[in-house]
Formats: structure tokens, sequence, C-alpha cells
């Protein structure tokens, strides 16, 4: 199986032209750089011409011209992620992991994803092995997303990923997907279109800035075969370490989002929903 440069497997491969790289500086800034021979990494430190990279490890040191060191290392998805080339705005790592959970993303697992947006997380799910549809009705959005997800995953990763331009308001073509995941205004528009293409026991999940969307959501998922609902919200507040000085920091990502989630249950007779059925 051939490796992408960028995947954690890669230890102890040399860097490669074309390839997305990180310098750290000694403050721990980082800088992502895209490695060409003919190119030059400039900072106000100086240059570091990039075939000083070319065919180094993880963890080469170089200097610039006037001796600042850099560090080169490969990104972390959450690197990229908060440092790649955006259309719309992208779901955060703080929410990314937490959805791979709560949607229970896994490989060979079938999901439908609408919009696709800047790709954060299409490639996300793509990278745990989930064979993700995208639709999305910005051209640019799913060219921009295609280009993301390839410069990180690489071209094999390609075979589990596709983007549609279209409207997932008007339905969904696919049946007995396993998940869908919603980053778009009106998730609620979709719920009936789940529930035709999902497989009993499917989980659709929507990613909603506003509570008022998720409640809407919510709402919509009460009268239809969807059981199970939650809804939360993921805070993560880092912390200063600094000798005696050990105390959260200052300032925090207060708000990102709501994640909804819920499953779809099966034709049982008798089944959790009869009830409100008859
Ligand atoms: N989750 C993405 C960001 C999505 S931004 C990421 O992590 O990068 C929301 C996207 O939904 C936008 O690209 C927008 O064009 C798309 N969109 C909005 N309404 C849509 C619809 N009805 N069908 C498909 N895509 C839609």
């Amino acid at each position: 199986m051939s490796e992408r440069a960028s995947e954690p497997s890669a230890s102890g491969k040399p860097f490669v032209e074309g390839e997305r790289i990180l310098l750290v500086d000694s403050k721990g800034r980082q800088y992502l750089v895209t490695l060409d021979a003919a190119g030059e990494f400039h900072t106000h430190t100086g240059v570091v011409p990039h075939t000083e990279l070319l065919g180094k490890e993880e963890g080469a040191t170089v200097r610039s011209t006037t001796g600042a060191r850099y560090t080169a290392m490969r990104p972390t998805l959450s690197d990229f992620v908060l440092r790649m080339p955006r259309g719309a705005q992208v779901i955060y790592p703080k929410d990314l992991g937490p959805i791979l959970m709560m949607a229970d993303i896994a490989p060979g697992v079938r999901v439908l994803e609408a919009g696709v947006g800047s790709g954060a997380l299409s490639m996300t799910m793509v990278r745990v092995g989930a064979i993700v549809t995208g639709y999305e009705i910005r051209e640019e959005f799913a060219e921009r997303a295609l280009a993301n997800v390839r410069m990180f995953l690489g071209e094999e990763a390609m075979e589990r990923y596709r983007v549609e331009i279209r409207d997932v308001y008007e339905g969904i073509d696919e049946r007995g997907l396993d998940r869908i995941v919603l980053d778009l205004p009106e998730p609620w528009q979709v719920v009936k279109h789940a529930a035709v293409a999902l497989r009993p026991g499917g989980i659709l999940l929507a990613y909603t800035p506003s509570i008022m969307q998720a409640a809407r959501f919510r709402e919509t998922l009460e009268d239809s075969d969807f059981e199970l609902p939650q809804t939360l919200e993921v805070l993560q507040r880092t912390w200063h370490v600094e000798g005696q000085a050990v105390r959260p920091d200052h300032r925090m990502v207060a708000h990102t989002g709501f994640l909804t989630s819920a499953r779809l249950l099966g034709p049982v007779p008798g089944g959790l929903k009869t009830s409100r059925l008859t």
C-alpha cells in the first residue's frame, strides 16, 4: 500500500517535492511550507532555500541566512486544518474529534456529507477510512475541498472521496447509507431525505452555530423516525503552564457550534415510536 508523506506512518521518510511541511521556530511559531526545488522560505529572519529541506527527514533543523533555527516536521491534521487554504469557514479540531465519536465514523463506513465547504470535516472522516460522498452547492467550494483533501491525504485517498455539485435540500440519491453529516444553515430540511437514504440504525448528525438551529432540527427529528437524539457543545479550555504560573489561559474559543445527532429506527412493529405514529 502506498503511503502519503503527510500520514503519521511516514516516519523516517524524506521530504519530497510538492509536500507540505511545517517549520517551527525557536519561539514555537509555525509556518506551513509547500516544498519546491526552486522555492525559498522567507521570513523576517532571512531565507531558507527549499533545497536544504528536500531529502531531509522529520526533526531536521535548518538555519536561515541570519542564523535563525527552524525545525521541520510534517503537519498534523489539526495543524493542516488550521492553516490550509479556505473557502468557507471550517469546523475546528475541537469539534472534529467529537464528531468522529458522535457519528461513529470508522473504516468502510458510507457517509454522505453536506455541504463540504473547505473540506476540513471531509479529510477528518476520509483519514479514518470512511467512504465519503459530499453534496455541495457552490462549485468553488467543492473544488477547494477536493484540492485540500488531496493535498493532505494524497491521491489514493481520493478513491474514497467524491463531491457532487447539488443541493441536499432537494433530496439524496444514495440508499443504505451508514451516516449523514451536515454543516449547512437548515439541517431540518434534510431530515425527511435522511430517513430514506440511511439504513436502519444509521446516524444523522448536524453541526449548527446557533442553538435556534439545533432546536429546530430537534423539533423536526421529534416528528420523524429518528430516535436517541442528543445535542451537545464542546468546551475546550487551554492552560498556561510556565514554572509556578499554572492557570487557565485568559482567552478561550468560547463558542463554535452545537452538535446534534440521532439514529434512524428500523421498520419494527412496536418500535419506540409506534405510539406516536398510530
Ligand atoms: N464542514 C465544512 C464547512 C462547511 S461550510 C468544513 O469543515 O470545511 C457550509 C457549506 O455548506 C458551504 O460550502 C455551503 O456552500 C454549503 N451548503 C449550504 N447549503 C447547502 C445545500 N442546501 N446543499 C449543499 N451544500 C450546501
